[in-house]
């Protein structure tokens, strides 16, 4: 069954398009955009403003374009990753840490017939996940979730008091409030992904970026070298979900 499940994985793609894992809440009309500082807390206090970078739904065959590319520009990133299974992609799960990255939990099959299907299943997902990675990578992921189509997705589902289910499960929960809006149609190209990401981030500190290491999303490694130009050079600051003073937990509903 669970198989069956894995191999629903390709209808994701369809459901991504169709129902947006982005935010919908932002918007790719985008021409020319104003480039201003942030004025989010950390900017107020005289420091440099923080910015989060993390991708859903890999690995996928441009995760190890994506890695070398963050090599290059000594970026760290979170990789919420669901159970794939094809044999070339295995080894990026254990690269994926071994470059300083953080594995978070996507849960197993992304296929949102079975993950909210009530509580236990939802559970079961996160655990099947966890021991998959364990099992292929050698390494467990961070008990950092983030809800197959966001937090909105998950309460939609399963009610508004599941996040802080999740957080008595003792995992932190990380939505996003920046979005490349790298899969909300076929077709989305580099440039519209660069001017969606910087516009959604404007005024906010700290920046969680959401782009996607997923085959319907091919655009975005193309796209990534002048987004991470765009905040280095404007004096942001990449940091890890791990550091010290990244968010416990950050979801729409908080915010
Ligand atoms: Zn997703």
């Amino acid at each position: 069954m669970r198989r069956i499940l894995r191999r629903l994985y390709w209808v994701l793609g369809l459901v991504v398009f169709l129902c947006g894992c982005a935010n919908p809440g932002t918007d790719a009309e985008t021409s020319e955009t104003e480039l201003e500082p942030a004025k989010g807390a950390n900017a107020e206090a005289g420091e440099k403003p923080k910015v989060y970078l993390t991708f859903d739904d890999g690995p996928c065959e441009s995760t190890a374009q994506i890695l070398d590319i963050l090599k290059e520009y000594q970026v760290p990133a979170a990789f919420f990753v669901i159970a794939r299974e094809e044999e070339e992609l295995l080894p990026l799960y254990q690269r994926i840490v071994e470059e300083g990255h953080v594995l978070a939990n996507h849960t197993a099959s992304h296929v949102y017939e079975h993950v909210y299907a009530d509580f236990d299943s939802l559970k079961e997902e996160i655990e099947e996940l966890e021991s998959y990675v364990e099992q292929v990578s050698g390494y467990a992921p961070e008990k950092i979730f983030r809800f197959p189509g966001g937090s909105t997705r998950g309460e939609k589902n399963l009610g508004s008091g599941v996040t802080e289910k999740l957080i008595s499960w003792g995992y932190r929960v990380i939505d996003w409030n920046c979005s490349g809006d790298d899969a909300i149609r076929k077709g989305v190209t580099a440039q519209e992904i660069y001017e969606s990401t910087i516009k959604t981030a404007q005024g906010k500190d700290p920046v969680i970026i959401l782009l996607h290491s997923a085959s319907y999303a091919p655009q975005t490694v193309n796209a990534l070298p002048s987004i991470l130009s765009y905040f280095q050079e404007n004096g942001y600051v990449f940091g890890s979900l791990t550091d010290d003073d990244a968010p416990e937990n950050w979801w729409l509903g908080s915010h």
